[in-house]
């Protein structure tokens, strides 16, 4: 999407433009002028003109009626430059973050495949929890009424009704690598007849030392099998990588820019300034409808959550101590608004598809400038506006 006529639209209260050098340790931030970059607006918004419709792509007719209820009516440019290749059974990299609607554009045409062929299975690898469900929740929509099953393999959850699931017959298996790799351990699940495989968030898993799980579960799955690879960034590693699984690949990449020009991003200098009361006070603010907080590690989520909550702000917390059912209670309660912040660490929020977050606010500084983008990356999504705010000691 291009953006014609730009202007600025607000700077935060509490912001500063001299800079001045953070008392923490900040060796991956020496510019903090990269947490500024006002988003911008336009009066004409020149909208992305896709090659087909998702009737040219020769689809099962259940599944773009599928398509059309959930309200898409034309493809995301992903899904535009994807689809055919998948369709084709090209293996695939595609370079493209959460937002962009990856996930119809491998999802649409592997659903086809299966409707094409239900003997077809699938194998679909994702970085953490909340990612599979999410996978899994799409499917169920684009496969309705399709006799189509699926089964989510991830830890957190009850064991011996996965292993249930999987005497059954499944078209689809959506998992995280450790959980993937327990079950192929135990003889539970077998792979040898499963010839698609998609790797979703590849450059998380690398982060997160999943690869040798990873690499693992694709050695017991054929040789001679389609491929589709997404990642939000490229780099040597994630080459290697896409060289060890792929044959030929066609790369499709969506991502011109580092961060959405949609997210307005700012640094709010705490100058001295109680950091608590400072957060208190912006959450305070009508326009803070919808807030993602990050913290660094689990006990700050949970102690923030908890004195946000005495001052009666809807506030929850949501890290990988928390179990599966109350994560994604949590998360239910975010979307419809039950709950108005949340608190979380990187790793919980990875991958998290929540519509209409009005702002992320960086309490605690990220770690790295990419775990930055993918926090940011929450707020702003398909096409909306969002705010980011990053907290300087
Ligand atoms: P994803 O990048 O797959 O996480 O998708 C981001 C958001 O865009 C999700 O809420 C999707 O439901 C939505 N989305 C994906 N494809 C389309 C489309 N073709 N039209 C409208 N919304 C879409």
């Amino acid at each position: 999407m291009k953006y014609s006529n730009p202007r600025p639209i607000r700077s935060s209260k509490y912001s500063h433009t001299r800079h001045e050098t953070s008392k923490r340790p900040q060796k991956s931030f020496s510019d903090i002028s990269k947490f500024i970059n006002k988003a911008v607006i336009t009066e004409e918004v020149e909208t992305f003109v896709p090659d087909h419709t998702f009737l040219d792509f020769n689809l099962n007719p259940l599944l773009i009626k599928n398509i059309l209820s959930k309200g898409y009516d034309k493809p995301t440019p992903i899904q535009d430059r994807a689809i055919s290749h998948i369709l084709r059974r090209e293996d695939i990299v595609g370079i493209a973050n959460t937002g962009t609607g990856k996930t119809g554009a491998f999802l649409i045409p592997l659903v086809n495949k299966v409707l094409q062929n239900p003997d077809e299975k699938i194998l679909i690898i994702a970085p953490v929890r909340e990612l599979a469900l999410q996978i899994n929740e799409e499917l169920l929509q684009f496969a309705r009424g399709s006799g189509l099953f699926s089964t989510v393999l991830i830890g957190g959850a009850h064991i011996g009704k996965q292993i249930r699931e999987l005497r059954g017959r499944s078209n689809f298996i959506i998992g995280t690598p450790g959980r993937l790799k327990d079950h192929l351990e135990s003889g539970y699940l077998n792979l040898s007849g499963v010839r698609t495989l998609v790797l979703d968030e590849a450059d998380r898993m690398l982060d997160m030392g999943f690869i040798n799980d990873v690499r693992f579960i694709v050695s017991k799955m054929p040789q001679e099998r389609h491929t589709l690879f997404f990642s939000a960034t490229l780099s040597k590693d994630i080459e290697k990588l896409i060289h060890e699984f792929l044959q030929t690949p066609t790369r499709i990449s969506v991502k011109t820019q580092d961060t959405a020009k949609n997210i307005d991003q700012d640094i709010i200098r705490l100058s001295g300034k109680n950091k608590f009361d400072v957060l208190k006070d912006l959450l305070t603010q009508k326009e803070f409808s919808k807030t993602l907080v990050f913290t660094r590690t689990k006990h700050g989520a949970d102690k923030l959550s908890k004195a946000l909550k005495t001052l009666g702000i809807k506030a929850d917390a949501i890290h990988g101590n928390k179990n599966q059912n109350a994560r994604n209670r949590i998360l239910e309660d975010f979307k419809k608004e039950r709950v108005n912040v949340l608190i979380a660490t990187d790793v919980a929020a990875r991958g998290l598809d929540i519509p209409l977050i009005s702002h992320v606010i960086n309490y605690d500084l990220p770690a790295t400038y990419e775990d930055y983008v993918h926090r940011i990356g929450r707020t702003g999504r398909a096409a909306k506006m969002g705010k980011a705010l990053t907290f300087i000691e």
